[in-house]
């Protein structure tokens, strides 16, 4: 059986490091705010290139931090509209709703199934405050057009980095080429903790100190409470064990690479669609733009394909199959269409992708999908 993901052979691979780790914070009988989690926001601060880190409980809750923080700050209040991508996981529009703000869905591109920058311009209004753009599948979605936007309309840039920690927009990376950005160390995510995590990157000195207040009861020092906040903290374990796997996420996600390279290479199938992903395999370079997270193609008849794949042991899984627009959740959205959006759901299909997978299941996978 060719798994989607392998979590547990992912996990060994890092033993005995993790093992350790974990004793580590059992000996030292200090669980939440300590130590470990001190020096991982240190140690993740410096990876992503931001002046601060500051760790949650999960990936949405960093993202519905940032925008509580804003809130808190005077940038943005009830009923302001912030932009994000039709295509994403519900979490990015959650994080905005759940603070009153109202998320403005543009259409992806078909190319990069990242939001469209030529889409933004026409659903701005005197309410936009921000954009959330959202690397979706590892991919680096920044781009000039969105900084030139962002500067027209003075608006903040918040990143939904959950899928690719460890890329590059150029030189820089994602995570700290906006105001702040939101992680992810979901167990699947690249960067995966042993359950639940997130974080928050800034240069911002001050959203970073109401983020650390509102993620700790919204106070600053005991028992003085400045905001009403909340309980979302990593804790010393989760921190433990992502510095110890932090080390091996550059290998990691270069491992990623040359699979997405040889899927790339040998699927040739004509009506399957691949990412277009060439130009990343031609340059060779270390600052990886994609670092598969997902590696997605299309295909119009994909649960006869899926079919075939798992008839022949192999896991694949759909990313997503409903858009946010279509959930019962978001009624406020079922009016609009979003044909792109739509057309990528209906039609994606995630394959086996993950830096434990051998050569030969990547050349099985090739070798069913052709003979399909
Ligand atoms: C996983 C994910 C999140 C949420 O992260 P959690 O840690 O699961 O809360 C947000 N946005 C995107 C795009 C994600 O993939």
């Amino acid at each position: 059986m060719i798994k989607f993901l392998d979590l547990k052979a992912i996990n060994d691979s890092f033993e005995p490091e993790l093992s350790q780790a974990i004793k580590r914070v059992m000996d030292s009988g200090w669980y939440l705010l300590g130590e470990e989690v001190k020096a991982f926001e240190k140690e993740y601060a410096e990876f992503i290139g931001t002046k601060y880190c500051v760790g949650a409980a999960n990936g949405l809750d960093a993202l519905r931090l940032i925008f509580r923080s804003y809130i808190e700050m005077g940038y943005m209040k009830e009923g302001d509209e912030v932009i994000v991508p039709a295509n994403t996981f519900i979490a990015s529009l959650l994080a905005i709703s759940d603070n009153k703000l109202k998320p403005v869905l543009v259409e992806p591109s078909l190319e990069t199934y990242n939001i469209d920058p030529g889409e933004i311009e026409n659903k701005i209004t005197r309410r936009t405050k921000a954009i959330l753009i959202v690397h979706l599948y590892g991919q680096n979605a920044m781009c000039p057009e969105i900084e030139k936007i962002v500067q027209k309309y003075d608006l903040k840039l918040v990143e939904d980095n959950a899928q690719a920690i460890g890329a590059y927009f150029g030189k820089t990376r994602t995570g700290s080429i906006g105001d702040a950005a939101g992680h992810s160390f979901y167990p699947g995510k690249n960067l995966g903790a042993l359950g639940d995590g997130g974080a928050v990157t800034t240069d911002d000195k001050e959203l970073a100190g109401i983020i650390r207040a509102l993620a700790n009861y919204g106070s600053k020092k005991k028992y003085v409470h400045d905001f009403k906040g909340l309980n979302s903290r990593l804790d010393e374990i989760q921190a433990a064990v992502l510095r110890e796997k932090l080390k091996r996420l550059d290998a990691d996600n270069q491992r990623r690479n040359e699979i997405a390279q040889y899927y790339c290479e040998n699927i040739n199938h004509p009506d399957v669609i691949l990412p277009k992903a060439a130009d990343y395999f031609r340059s060779k370079s270390s600052y990886l733009e994609h670092v598969w997270h997902l590696f997605v193609i299309r295909y119009s008849e994909r649960e006869r394909l899926q079919q075939i794949l798992v008839g022949n042991g192999i896991q694949t899984q759909i990313h997503y199959p409903v858009a946010p627009h279509k959930q019962s959740a978001y009624s406020e959205l079922h009016s609009i269409s979003y044909p792109i959006t739509e057309a990528i759901q209906e039609s994606v299909l995630s394959l086996p992708m993950s830096q434990v997978m051998d050569d030969k299941s990547v050349e099985q996978v090739c070798k069913t999908i052709n003979k399909f």
